[in-house]
């Protein structure tokens, strides 16, 4: 037969966990059960889909090694706490990736999403828990060519965590529908990304990513206090700039400091570094082998 070179198509596998809570009441079911991905696992009342209240992580995976899977799992108990959700059992969740990695079988490039719901509304109260996982997109051109970028207001305030605790910023809920929404705008902008600013003028994080900024030595991010998550790529990236001796700051930025940034990336667990080469219609230049160089230490991160 005639030698392929292409790899063998990835069926995406979906784990059901029976007792994703601490709290969850026992039973004889076992605690993981794999499904085919068609398969359909969720009831038509669940809160997760009824009323997006519920939380997820996407952790990378890359052949076969969970990336940062310790930060991912303390920022899934940090959004559980926001929501005031039970405490999600994290050693279930765990246990869920490393089982879906086994059935997904030899894959270089794949991704987890992990899902807690409040559960079932007027017939179950207890929470809902599922992992699936599938191969990553490839995302080369995003992490070479870079990414063009509008800022566009989330039409809160900087203090918005602290002030309006119950709008639920910082935390990582199912609730994504202005996520989508702004990159629709972007791409009316002729954009592909966004970077959210606050109504008193600073710059957050992506819809779905971290703002990182170099200004020379230092590197630099919005402080995660103010209402953005804590990035895990942006954890790894931070690693490898210091390990360069560059020096490293969480702060908060006004946005009108972007313009004076030597070059900014948006990263994530599935894109990783996207170098931004324009940013509201302004060329910016892409240092092309520090990219490279933080997109390969952020592939071969292990936890
Ligand atoms: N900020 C938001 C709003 C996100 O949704 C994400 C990830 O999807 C991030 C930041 C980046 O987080 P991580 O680097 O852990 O993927």
């Amino acid at each position: 037969s005639p030698a392929s070179t292409s790899p063998a198509p990835v069926t995406p596998v979906v784990i059901t966990i029976a007792r994703p809570s601490l709290e969850s009441p026992p039973g004889d079911e076992p605690l993981l059960r794999v499904h085919p991905f068609d398969e359909p696992v969720v009831d038509a009342m669940n809160l997760g889909i009824t009323r997006g209240d519920g939380i997820f992580e996407t952790v990378g995976i890359v052949r076969g090694a969970v990336h940062g899977v310790d930060d991912h799992l303390q920022r899934f108990a940090r959004s559980a706490r926001i929501l005031e959700l039970p405490e999600p059992d994290l050693e279930a969740y765990r246990a869920a990736v490393e089982l879906g990695i086994e059935h997904l079988g030899d894959v270089d490039d794949a991704y987890c999403k992990y899902v807690y719901t409040r559960g079932i509304e007027s017939r179950s109260w207890n929470p809902t828990g599922y992992a699936f996982l599938d191969a990553n997109p490839d995302w080369t051109k995003e992490r070479t060519t870079g990414i063009a970028v509008v800022t566009l207001t989330r039409g809160y305030a900087l203090d918005v965590a602290q002030t309006a605790p119950w709008l639920l910023q910082g935390a990582k809920t199912l609730s994504y529908g202005v996520n989508r929404a702004v990159l629709r705008e972007a791409a009316r902008r002729g954009a592909d990304d966004v970077v959210f600013t606050t109504s008193d003028g600073y710059a957050l994080e992506g819809p779905t990513s971290t703002l990182v900024l170099r200004y020379g030595d230092h590197i630099v991010t919005p402080s995660p206090e103010h209402g953005v998550l804590l990035g895990t790529a942006q954890l790894g990236a931070f690693a490898f700039f210091e390990s360069r001796g560059f020096s490293t700051e969480y702060r908060d930025v006004r946005a009108d400091e972007l313009a004076d940034a030597e070059q900014l990336w948006l990263t994530n667990s599935q894109r990783l570094a996207a170098p931004i080469h324009r940013l509201d219609g302004r060329d910016l230049p892409i240092d092309a082998e520090l990219t490279a160089a933080l997109n390969d230490s952020l592939r071969r991160r292990r936890s």
